[in-house]
Order: structure tokens, then sequence, then C-alpha cells
């Protein structure tokens, strides 16, 4: 089964409307060939009626970085699904930013998955590890746990659409990226869990990919590892030549 290749570009809180605007359209321009794989760009919530007009019809696509996990309602400064789904394809769940600064656990990131997939924008599930996880020896236990936990409500069907995105906290924003043989083993591990959970197919079509410091110079290392579909990118998704040469060596178009 041939999965399609992703490359998803999160910009955190770091640019307002003018600049995500400016950001996008250079990385329209250097990305604007048609390709069989996806690139996904993450700006805030206010950027992504701007943006997805800037963008439509062309190959870059838009993801909410959080969603509430009502859709309606006296949940002041939330929003809804029903608000993201017009522009939003992906939406990002369970980010480490939103589990240790906001204090979300499982419970909320499970939730967040079930209103965004009920609604047809396809969930970003974040998991990872704290450095001392790692040196405990517990990376893959803590990932697997985080993941079973995110997927409960979700049905086989919408497993395989779901991205799973493996994302080390030791590595996200420190400059420290995983080894590569070890994001091989994580990604083995979580489509045996799939397999098991939600059977052969759903775990040959869900995607998993890396997110930790990647940049320029790292991602050649990443792009053939065959259970890896894709990237999640924080801080180098913010410098456009290097977001679109990073799409590309991962996509073996600029070695
Ligand atoms: C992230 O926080 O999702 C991330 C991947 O960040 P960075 O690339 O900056 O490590």
């Amino acid at each position: 089964m041939k999965r399609k290749k992703i490359v998803i570009a999160n910009w955190k809180m770091n640019e307002d409307v003018d600049s995500s605007t400016a950001l996008a359209k250079k990385i329209k321009t250097g990305l604007a060939k048609k390709t069989d794989y996806e690139v996904v760009i993450c700006p805030d919530f206010v950027s992504l009626v701007p943006l997805y007009q800037l963008l439509s019809g062309t190959n870059l696509k838009l993801g909410a970085q959080d969603v509430a996990e009502e859709e309606k309602g006296a949940f002041t400064g939330e929003v809804s699904i029903l608000t993201l789904k017009p522009y939003a394809k992906y939406v990002i769940v369970g980010h480490s930013e939103r589990r240790n600064l906001i204090g979300e656990g499982d419970r909320e990131t499970a939730r967040k998955a079930e209103v965004a997939v009920r609604h047809k924008v396809y969930p970003i599930i974040c998991a990872g590890e704290t450095l001392h996880e790692k040196e405990d020896g517990l990376s893959r236990i803590v990932v697997l746990s985080q993941l079973e936990a995110a997927c409960k409500h979700l049905t086989a069907g919408e497993i395989a659409k779901t991205i799973v995105a493996y994302e080390p906290i030791w590595s996200t924003g420190s400059g420290k990226v995983c080894e590569a043989e070890e994001v091989v083993k994580v990604a083995e591990d979580i489509r045996k869990l799939i397999k098991t959970l939600y059977g052969q197919k759903a775990s040959e079509e869900i995607r998993i990919v890396y997110g930790g410091s990647i940049d320029d110079s790292n991602v050649s290392s990443f792009s053939e590892i065959e259970d890896l579909d894709g990237l999640l990118v924080g801080g180098a998704s913010l410098h456009p030549s290097e977001f679109i040469s990073i799409v590309k060596k991962f996509n073996g178009e600029n070695k």
C-alpha cells in the first residue's frame, strides 16, 4: 500500500496575519509544482482564513494547531471544529506544548481527535517521551500508551485517515534530533499497535511522521525510512527557503 508523503509546518504562535501571509507566499512560490506528496501549513487560527484564500487551488493545504473538544456553547476562548472545517484539512492534537504548558492530557487529546474526525478534519496526533522517560528506557511504552489513549474513540476507518506524529519532547525545539534508527523502531511499534487494535488495513494506511529539530542539514537521514511517511517541522518551517529545501529533500527532489 502506497501512502502519500506529507510534510507539515507548525508555525506555533510565531507569526501574525501579515507575516504569515508573506511566509506563505514565499512557500507557495517555491512549491508551486504539482506533486504526489502533501505539504501542510499550520498557522495561528486568525491566519487560517487569509491563507485559505491565498493557497486555494495550490498544492498547499492548511491545518489548525488545536481544536475545542466541544462543537458549540459557552467555552470562552475556544475554537470549534465547525469554525475550522471550511479552512483546515488537518488539526494538530496532543502537541507536547498543549500537554505541558496548558495541562492537556490523554482524555482531551482523545476527545479532540474524535471531534475532528467526525467532521472529516484529519487529526495529527502527537505523542512523545520526556528526556527522563527516554533515559529510563520508557520511550516506546510512553508513546504507545499516549497513542492508544488518543485513538480511543476512533473507528478503524477513522484511524486509517489519521496521522501520528512521533515527537520526542527532548527533541522539539532543542536542536537535538532523534536518531533515524530509533525513529524506525518507534514507527514499526506504532504500526504493530495499530494492527493489533484496529487491523491490518488501518495499520497500512495510517501515516506516521517524525517531529523534533528537523532542519536542512539532518532531513536527508529521514527520507528513506520505509515506515515514515513525513515530518512535522517547527522552527525551520519559519524560514521559507529552508522549509522548501526540507520538503524537497525529504521527497528526494533535492539531494
Ligand atoms: C514541534 O514542536 O512540533 C516541532 C517539531 O518543533 P521543532 O521542529 O522546532 O523541533
